[in-house]
């Protein structure tokens, strides 16, 4: 079966029209630094053009209105949003809402897509994706707020930590501790509550991406539930299946992110030749030094790498589900997030103060490439997934003895040959 991503000429057309309308009618946008109100009036029209092309929210499949592109698609197209912080919110991508309404739409009863998703498909109502608690974020087999179910009311309370959108959301999608004594795995459940409920705090959380004193499109905070009374019927999915739905959140979303880093790592890299080739310090240009060449060599064969994994674990999505691609899911994430931190921190290098300076976009990018070692899981605990699941498919050998080694199988194959290996000595 080929894997080597090509689309039909239809697509590549509609690939082509993303590229212009990114780089003319939406990069411009980066330079003013948008507070959540100016950017909803700027963007308002820039939206209608996308929806008008039929590019709108194109993640969603054919049941909910979507072209149902497939994740190869969806990767190509990431990657050209990826290059500009906008894109995604004007394509009706933008995290945390695209994958919150793919996780609705899966678990949702008739009514909670009447109240929640329709809304948040068209983009009239924001939601935030509420589940880590501080510190025990990587393991949320830990978390200890709780839902608690009263006559027909859940009863809520607990704190969650480094919220997005939080600030702006209409619903928060909250995965909570239901069943305490249930195995660890099923002792939470997924809520939906509306972020007007009574005895909800906000506290702004300032970061190296978004410092607390300046108007930013990408605010975190904490939240503290107390007794937050919401109805029964708001459980969302199964009882006690949180963990399972979390999963199916993260996989497809997956690829959109590693796919828009690819489209971040792209610029830097554009920045990294182009200075190259305009620089000549100490006698030469900076390009004709052999450690500039290792960074540009280095960086792309990192970059294309990365690009391949990102699409091959599309691509088997597409074939054979998220459900039996979460290796390849998880991969991608801790290859991708740091060559997308090694690419910046080169090209920033090159640019000198230049490239530390706010006059080039390199600075931003960097905070945000540190973020996604972090976000979506640390880069470790993807990575220990990956060698377990590895790992179950090796066994130790019973007598102890290294399949591989040399002595042992010279031994056994002299063994097995012997007859033919004395015939050959008597022929001698
Ligand atoms: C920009 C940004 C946006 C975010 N948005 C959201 C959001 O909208 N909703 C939400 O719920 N959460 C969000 N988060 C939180 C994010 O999911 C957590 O930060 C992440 O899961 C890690 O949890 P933690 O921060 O509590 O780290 P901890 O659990 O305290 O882990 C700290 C460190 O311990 C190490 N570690 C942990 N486990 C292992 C292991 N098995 N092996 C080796 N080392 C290990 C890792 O280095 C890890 O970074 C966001 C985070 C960031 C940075």
């Amino acid at each position: 079966m080929a894997w080597d991503f090509e689309t039909d000429p239809e697509f590549e057309r509609e690939l082509a029209w993303m590229r212009g309308f990114v780089r003319e009618e939406i990069l411009p946008l980066e330079t003013l630094h948008l507070d959540h109100e100016t950017f909803a009036r700027i963007a308002a029209p820039l939206k209608e053009q996308v929806k008008e092309r039929g590019l709108w929210a194109a993640h969603l499949g054919p049941e909910l209105g979507g072209p149902g592109y497939g994740q190869v698609k969806l990767g190509l197209m990431h990657e050209i949003l990826g290059g500009c912080e906008y894109a995604p919110a004007i394509f009706g991508n933008q995290a945390p809402d695209s994958g919150n309404s793919e996780l609705i739409a899966i678990a949702a009863t008739p009514e909670q897509r009447t109240r929640w998703l329709e809304p948040l498909l068209a983009g009239e109502i924001f939601s935030a994706f509420v589940m880590t608690e501080q510190g025990t974020g990587a393991d949320p087999t830990q978390f200890t707020c709780s839902a608690r179910l009263e006559g027909e009311e859940w009863v809520i309370n607990g704190t969650k930590w480094y919220i997005s959108n939080a600030d702006r959301a209409d619903v928060h999608v909250l995965m909570a501790v239901t069943d305490p004594d249930a195995h660890r795995h099923h002792r939470t459940s997924m809520l939906l509550v509306p972020a007007d409920a009574p005895g909800i705090e906000l506290r702004r959380i300032g970061s190296m991406n978004d410092p607390e004193d300046v108007p930013s499109m990408h605010t975190q905070a904490e939240i503290t539930y107390t007794d937050v009374r919401i109805p029964a019927e708001n459980l969302l999915g199964e009882r006690g299946e949180a963990f399972s739905l979390a999963q199916k959140r993260l996989g497809p979303g997956r690829i959109h992110h590693c796919m828009r880093w690819i489209g971040v790592c792209r610029r830097a890299f554009d920045a990294l030749c182009e200075r190259a080739v305009s620089k000549s310090l100490h006698g030469s240009r900076l390009g004709d030094k052999q450690t500039v060449q290792n960074w540009i060599a280095d960086s792309l064969a990192d970059i294309e790498a990365a690009r391949l994994l990102t699409l091959h674990a599309a691509w088997k999505i597409d074939r054979v589900g998220a459900e039996n691609a979460r290796r390849e899911i998880a991969m991608i994430k801790y290859h991708g997030a740091p060559i997308m931190h090694d690419v910046l921190d080169r090209a920033i290098q090159l640019h000198g103060s230049l490239g530390y300076s706010t006059d080039m976009p390199l600075e931003q990018m960097y905070r945000f490439a540190r973020a996604a070692r972090i976000y979506d899981g640390p880069d470790e605990v993807h990575r220990q997934s990956v060698a377990r699941q590895i790992l179950r498919g090796y066994e130790a050998p019973a007598d102890g003895v290294p399949t591989e080694h040399l002595p042992t199988r010279r031994d056994a194959a002299r063994e097995r040959f012997a007859d033919l290996l004395e015939a050959v000595t008597s022929i001698d």
